[in-house]
């Protein structure tokens, strides 16, 4: 059965949504929904949870930042003991990111009954520290397909009491070349377990990977729908050599905070990246080949406004949560109509408006025919020479990130660090921005103005008692 859920019927008119009250859900459950002021359910959630809580093994694709997370995670906590102590959850994310996001989610919903612990287990970090929590009892366990696999052959995960296994992001895991990970992972959970796949697009191996390992799957569909007004959408007309030149001119004239640029190569971005860096932008890349830690830290001064421009590829972007991103540039537009609505989709979330800027050499002119066709709407076609050129300096972002020596491993929170720099320190709450702390390392923004006394000052005093070694990371 599919439930393709049309654009017009969307609340887009009816922003009032449906409530959680309509669920079969505990009444702590919807109290913690009522905390976390999730007053209604985004359509994704309503389309998919009454499903996934009648017990059906679901199919739900819908785009990023729709709300999926709290669509499994209340599936999987409702079917929850949390009396037994055993893994009764699991959900299987493409990168540790992604399933540090999803288990800090589940947490949050979580914490109607406090003894429910999620367990995150991915790749690039030690295996003792996970084995250790795994000993300690885990209700859910939460990680990259990879590390799962090395747990079920050490012996260190049991599935024998799961009920509920969830793909999350499943196109992506597909794309990064999971599939035979996934159909391990997936044969060693009870064959009576529910299961439920999540995923932004619906290509073909999702059908297979369903075939495989759903039984009886429902499909819930979210057509992409984009509400009147909310993203303004542009075409400039530009030779194929002055398009990374052109970028610049975009982000001097309508100045946002926050960008996300897209290329359709890894080599664009580069290139990119250098020109920008010469026209001074504060521009960070994200690509496959960058470390871990090097992928968190671009990630972490993008989200806190330390970085005005972010340069990716499709596959780099996919499942990004973002939330205030005023403009999304696309350096060539790209062949794919779908891939385009899903670009701009990033932009003019929640209750703001975004920028929707393309760049596109003549030859290419004949996407954007298919991309409004698409949308059903005329494209808008500006003139680059109408740009304001001002000289002014390019964009300078408002916040700087310090990285603070010392992590989740010293003990150190978010608190330790706005103490330091709100006590003794003398900087005001309304200066300090982001605060996260990773398993080594913290990083605080700060406003720019403040940056260098800041290093100072915390490099002169203590955080959690120690002294501590700082730095900008834009140095
Ligand atoms: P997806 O997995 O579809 O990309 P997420 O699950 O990450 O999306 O959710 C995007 C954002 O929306 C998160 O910040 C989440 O806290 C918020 N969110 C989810 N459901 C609701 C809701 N019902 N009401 C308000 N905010 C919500
Ligand atoms: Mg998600």
């Amino acid at each position: 059965m599919t439930n393709t859920i049309q654009p017009s019927i969307q609340p887009a008119a009816n922003p009032a949504g449906r409530s959680f009250n309509e669920l079969p859900l505990s009444p702590d459950l919807l109290a913690t929904l009522q905390q976390l002021e999730y007053l209604t359910m985004t359509p994704i959630q309503a389309a998919s949870l009454p499903i996934a809580l009648a017990g059906h093994d679901l199919i739900a694709q819908a785009k990023t930042g729709s709300g999926k997370t709290a669509a499994f995670a209340l599936a999987l906590l409702t079917n929850l003991n949390p009396r037994r102590f055993a893994v009764q959850a699991m959900v299987l994310c493409p990168t540790r990111e992604l399933a540090e996001q999803v288990t800090q989610e589940i947490r949050r919903l979580a914490r109607f009954a406090d003894n429910i612990k999620v367990v995150a287990l991915c790749g690039g970090t030690p295996m003792r520290p996970q084995i250790n929590s795994l000993e300690h009892g885990a209700h859910i366990v939460v990680g990259t397909p990879g590390r799962m696999i090395d747990h079920l052959t050490r012996g260190s995960l049991n599935l024998d009491a799961l009920n509920t296994l969830v793909l999350d992001e499943a196109d992506r895991m597909l794309d990064m070349g999971f599939y035979d990970d996934i159909a391990y992972v997936a044969s060693q959970c009870p064959s009576g377990r529910q299961t439920l796949l999540f995923s932004a697009t619906y290509p073909e191996g999702i059908a297979r990977l369903a075939r495989q390992f759903l039984r009886n799957p429902q499909e819930v569909k979210l057509l992409e729908q984009h509400e009147e007004g909310k993203i303004r959408q542009r075409f400039y007309e530009v030779s194929h050599e002055a398009r990374l030149q052109a970028v610049g001119a975009l982000l001097k004239h309508y100045r946002p905070v926050s960008t996300l640029a897209f290329c359709n190569t890894k080599q664009q971005c580069r290139d990119l990246l250098e020109v920008l860096h010469k026209q001074g932008f504060h521009a960070l890349t994200l690509h496959g080949d960058l470390e871990q830690r090097e992928r968190d830290q671009v990630l972490i001064q993008f989200a806190n406004n330390s970085c005005s421009v972010l340069v990716a590829t499709d596959l780099a972007a996919r499942g990004l949560d973002i939330s205030q991103l005023e403009a999304v540039i696309n350096v060539d537009v790209t062949p794919d109509p779908e891939i385009h609505i899903h670009r701009i989709g990033r932009t003019g979330r929640a209750d703001q408006d975004g920028w929707a800027l393309s760049l596109c050499s003549p030859a290419d002119k004949r996407r954007v025919v298919a991309i409004a066709q698409m949308m059903g709407s005329e494209p808008e076609w500006h003139e680059l020479g109408s740009l304001q050129n001002n000289h002014e300096s390019a964009l300078p972002p408002p916040m700087v990130t310090l990285q603070i020596l010392g992590g989740r491993k010293e003990k150190i929170r978010p608190g330790d660090v706005l103490g330091a720099l709100t006590g003794e320190a003398g900087f005001t709450r309304e200066q300090v921005g982001k605060i996260t702390v990773t398993e080594l390392s913290t990083y605080v923004a700060v406003a720019r103005d403040i940056a260098s006394m800041a290093v100072r000052k915390l490099s002169a005093g203590k955080v959690k008692g120690k002294a501590v070694k700082v730095r900008r990371l834009d140095e």
